[in-house]
């Protein structure tokens, strides 16, 4: 099983997901389970509009390197442009989790490495595997969760009705 985690941050950002997760399914990742969606407060680059995140439960037969590649080319047709680093995203990807796999290659880690420092990655994978162990630490999701120091605001998303003009979610 793989763990990948999807945000965005600009344009239409549910359907970005939803089409993120189509064109992954095309490329040869198998959705099992999408968490629910997640408003979170951006992280680090702060002067832009909130996020919608998720975490994918999916399957694969490609290896890391080739799900690295597949992820990238997802990100590319749907329109991200590397500008700034930490910055406004049409789409981002990151692989969380493959199996019990620990990488450390050129360009490629896994388990993610900044994984335990965000909540909004840490929240729904929380929801879809709170007793799911990272490999070498051993922590489980709910313990790395609790400890994390990271203070950003992580809501569950209430649907585009929900207010929406890219400063934050309804307070
Ligand atoms: P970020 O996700 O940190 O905002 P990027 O999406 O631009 O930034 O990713 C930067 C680089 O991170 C990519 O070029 C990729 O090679 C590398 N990378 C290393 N490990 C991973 C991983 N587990 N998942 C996704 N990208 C990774
Ligand atoms: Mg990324």
């Amino acid at each position: 099983m793989i763990y990948l985690s999807l945000g965005s941050n600009l344009g239409d950002r549910e359907a970005m997901i939803a089409r993120a997760v189509e064109e992954l399914a095309r490329a040869g990742v198998t959705p099992r389970r999408l968490s629910s969606l997640y408003a979170t407060e951006p992280v680090g680059f702060l002067a832009q509009s909130w996020f919608l995140n998720c975490v994918l439960k999916a399957e694969t037969k490609l290896t890391p390197r080739q799900l690295l590649r597949v992820v990238q080319r997802v990100e590319k047709d749907l329109g991200r442009e590397r500008t700034t680093p930490g910055g406004p995203r049409t789409i981002d990807i990151d692989i969380l989790l493959y199996g019990s796999s620990v990488i450390h290659a050129s360009g490629l880690d896994v388990p993610h490495p900044r994984m335990g420092e965000r909540r909004f990655v840490l929240v729904p994978l929380c929801e879809l595997e709170p007793g799911l162990r990272l490999p070498r630490s051993r922590r489980s999701v709910t313990d790395l969760l609790a400890r994390t120091a990271d203070r950003s605001q992580v809501q569950l998303w209430g649907g585009p009705s929900e207010r929406d003009d890219g400063v934050g979610p309804r307070r």
